[in-house]
C-alpha cells in the first residue's frame, strides 16, 4: 500500500539522535534551543517554544492567550480534533466557522457574519484558530482585521503548513496572528517521532508558554515572587504541565530543518504533477489563493459526484483496493459523537458537510517516486473513466 503521507529519515538524521544519545542530556539539552532557533530563524519568528506535540502547544498556546471557562473558542469544522479539544481544555465552550468552499479553510465572510450576530449577543470569541488545511495559509491579514475590530486572539494552526508561504513570507513568522503552532508528528512535513511548537513575536507569551510548558516553574529571579534563600531555590508560579520535548527529538528535528527547503520543493513538485495529470478527470482539484503558496502536506482532490455514476465511497474502497492508501481529511469535528453531545446538528457548517460527501487525499510525501505517482493517477483515472 502506497500512503498517504510518511516521514524521510536520512543518515545524517539518525546520527543525529546517536550523537544526543551519547550525550549528557537526552532531554532538556542544548538541542532543543538548536531545533527552536533552526525553525523560528527559518520562520523569522522573534521566539519558538517546542514541546511534546501540537496538541499540547495549542493547549497552552490557548492558556497564554488567557482562555478559560465561559469564553469562547472558534475554528474551522474541517480539521483535526486537536484543534478544538484545546478550547474544552481550558473549560471554554467551542464553536465552528464553516469553511470556505474554494480554498476549505476557514471563511472569512462567514467569521464575519458570525463575529457580527456574536457581538450582538454577547458572545464574541476570545480565541480563533485558523487552520491552514493542507499547507495552505488561510486569508490571514482579513482575520488579523477582524481580530483588531473584534478583540480576539489569533493562534495558527499551522500543523499542515511548516516551509508554506504567505505574502512572500514563510507561515509562522506571525505577522497577522498572536501565535502559530507548527506539528511535527511522522505524516508531517518535519518530524520528531511526537513534537509541536510555538511560535511567538510576543516576549510576555513567550514567557508564558516556557512556564505553562514545565510546570510553572521558573529559575529566573526576575520572574520569581520571593528572595531565592539559596542556589536550590526555584519557584512555582503558574500551574503548568510537564509537555517538554527531548533532546533526541529534537535533536531528529533540528537535523530535519536543514532539509526542508528539499521537502517542500518535492512536494511542490508532486502537486504540480497532480494538477497536470488529473485536470482532465471528473474531480476539483486544490485551489490555491493567490496569496499563498502552499506546503502541500495534503493533496485533497473533490470528486465531481453529478458526473460520476459510482459514490465517494466506492471510489475510495476502489483506491484502497488498488494499492493507493488514500484517507479523507477530515470528518467535520462537530460530527464527531462527543461534539453532537455538545448540541451540534450535522447541517450547521453546510460547506463542511459538502466538503466531506467529495473529499479524497491522495499520498504526497517527500519520498513519492514519480512511478508511484504514475501508479496513481493511472489507478484513478481507470476507476472514474471505466
Ligand atoms: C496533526 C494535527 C494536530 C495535532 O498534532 P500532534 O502533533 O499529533 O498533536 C493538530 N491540528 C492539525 C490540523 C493537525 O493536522
Amino acid at each position: 500500500m502506497i500512503p498517504y503521507g510518511r516521514q524521510n529519515i536520512s543518515e545524517a538524521d539518525i546520527q543525529a539522535v546517536v550523537d544526543a544519545l551519547k550525550s549528557d542530556f537526552i532531554t532538556q539539552g542544548p538541542a532543543i534551543e538548536r531545533f527552536e532557533t533552526a525553525v523560528a530563524q527559518y520562520c523569522q519568528a522573534k521566539y519558538a517554544v517546542a514541546v511534546n506535540s501540537a496538541t499540547s502547544a495549542l493547549h497552552i498556546a490557548c492558556l497564554a492567550a488567557g482562555l478559560g471557562p465561559g469564553d469562547w473558542l472558534w475554528t474551522s469544522p474541517v480539521t483535526f480534533v486537536a484543534s478544538a479539544n484545546c478550547g474544552l481544555y481550558c473549560g471554554a465552550n467551542v464553536d465552528f466557522v464553516d469553511i470556505d468552499p474554494t480554498t476549505y479553510n476557514l471563511s472569512v465572510s462567514a467569521l464575519k457574519a458570525k463575529l457580527e450576530s456574536a457581538r450582538k449577543a454577547g458572545k464574541l470569541p476570545k480565541v480563533v484558530i485558523p487552520v491552514h488545511l493542507a499547507g495552505q495559509s488561510c486569508e490571514m491579514e482579513a482575520i488579523y482585521r477582524l481580530s483588531q475590530e473584534y478583540g480576539f486572539t489569533v493562534i495558527e494552526d499551522a500543523s499542515h503548513a511548516i516551509g508554506g508561504d504567505y505574502q512572500g513570507r514563510k507561515i509562522g513568522g506571525c505577522q497577522f496572528s498572536d501565535m502559530t503552532v507548527f506539528s511535527f508528528h511522522p505524516v508531517k512535513i518535519v518530524t520528531t517521532g511526537e513534537g509541536g511548537m510555538v511560535m511567538t513575536q510576543d516576549p510576555a507569551l513567550y514567557r508564558k508558554l516556557c512556564l505553562l510548558r514545565s510546570h510553572g516553574i521558573t529559575r529566573d529571579s526576575a520572574q520569581m515572587e520571593q528572595e531565592p534563600d539559596g542556589p536550590w531555590y526555584y519557584e512555582q508560579i503558574d500551574l503548568g504541565f510537564n509537555y517538554r520535548i527531548t533532546d533526541l527529538q529534537a535533536a531528529l528535528g533540528a537535523s530535519q530543518m536543514t532539509r526542508i527547503d528539499a521537502f517542500i520543493r518535492h512536494r511542490r513538485e508532486l502537486a504540480a504533477q497532480y494538477h497536470q495529470k488529473l485536470a482532465q478527470l471528473p474531480l476539483t482539484l486544490p485551489h490555491q489563493h493567490p496569496d499563498t503558496e502552499s506546503a502541500w502536506h495534503l493533496y485533497v482532490i473533490r470528486l465531481q459526484l453529478e458526473k460520476l455514476s459510482l459514490s465517494h465511497r466506492d471510489v475510495f474502497e476502489q483506491l484502497r483496493a488498488a494499492g493507493i492508501g488514500v484517507n479523507l481529511h477530515y470528518m467535520p469535528v462537530h460530527t464527531q459523537p462527543y461534539y453532537c453531545k455538545l448540541g451540534f446538528q450535522q447541517d450547521d457548517f453546510p460547506a463542511a458537510m459538502q466538503y466531506y460527501r467529495e473529499a479524497i487525499s491522495l499520498p504526497i510525501y517527500y519520498d513519492l517516486s514519480d512511478a508511484q505517482q504514475d501508479q496513481i493517477v493511472v489507478a484513478l483515472k481507470s476507476i472514474l473513466n471505466p
